[in-house]
């Protein structure tokens, strides 16, 4: 068992380990369900859940694919656009350009 990472969004981290588990990376996520107080919400905690690779050997494929993901992650979210068309820079949000109404996205230039 190694520590890949450790987020506070337990969401974040199973999503993570989904990612990985479809690669076939065997993972562990620990601080689950922190703290053994019954009335103290685990969000409410401020231990941060970690990740964990459960085979040594896989590590660094992990990590690798950890790095894969976070840049997947940035490209899909939040990522002003340039219009192929007009040089105009448009919001991540926007599906056409709000200058000359060309495609964001499969536009040739
Ligand atoms: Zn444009």
């Amino acid at each position: 068992m190694r520590k890949l990472c450790e987020s506070p969004s337990l969401v974040e981290l199973r999503l993570i380990a989904n990612y990985l588990e479809h690669a076939g990376v065997k993972t562990a996520i620990l601080n689950e369900h922190q703290g053994g107080n019954p009335g103290v919400p685990h969000w409410a905690l401020s231990v941060w859940a970690e990740l964990w690779i459960s085979n040594e050997h896989q590590f660094e494929h992990a990590r690798g694919l950890l790095q894969r993901y976070r840049e997947e992650q940035q490209r899909s979210g939040g990522v002003d656009w340039v219009c192929a068309g007009c040089k105009e820079t448009n919001p991540d949000n926007f599906e056409f350009c709000w200058q000359c109404g060309r495609p964001a996205h499969g536009a040739a230039i």
